[in-house]
């Protein structure tokens, strides 16, 4: 287990490991800082194409970790000091990630009360692999796959278009 200030990160009803509040945490807090690997842009083109590869072989796994930053550098969270990379994927998240002062932060989208689990919406910006990224998120709203939410209604001309087609 590893334990912040405000979170700690154990097993997830939602999809194996999850990171969760372990104090009332304020609308618009900073929660915590998604650190990783600095990397530039070429270097992280390579290890996303990489990870994808591995990913098809290994659906579970594979997971790309891989944030813009700036224009010239992005982040690889995929490192075991950097306890943000187990937040789930939400449709209805609580949190959400900004950039500040080329620091990614994961900021409470709502007031947060304690033992709730973290969440932000991924905003995968490729709509024609959606199918890859089912989502389990289970919330009222969820649309079936990890996909920015810019990207919802496109998907619900889509869906439709392929269920009047099988069915
Ligand atoms: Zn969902």
């Amino acid at each position: 287990m590893v334990k912040g200030d405000l979170i700690i990160v154990k097993n997830s009803r939602v999809h194996g490991t999850g990171v969760f509040a372990t104090k009332d945490i304020k609308k618009d807090s900073r929660i915590i800082e998604y650190v990783g690997e600095k990397i530039d842009k070429d270097e992280s083109d390579e290890r996303y194409d990489r990870a994808l590869e591995f990913s098809k072989s290994n659906p579970d796994m594979g997971m790309v970790y891989i944030f813009d930053l700036n224009d010239e550098y992005d982040i690889d969270g995929d490192v075991s000091y950097n306890p943000a990379r187990w937040i789930n994927h939400s449709c209805n998240p609580n949190c959400e990630v900004e950039i500040i002062d080329d620091h990614i932060w994961i900021i409470a989208l709502r007031n947060i009360i304690a033992g709730e689990e973290l969440s932000y919406n991924y905003g995968y910006e490729t709509i024609d692999d959606f199918e890859d990224h089912p989502c389990k998120c289970g919330s009222n709203n969820c649309v079936g796959y990890i996909l920015s939410d810019d990207l919802w209604p496109e998907l619900k001309k889509k869906l439709e278009k392929k269920n009047s087609v099988s069915g």
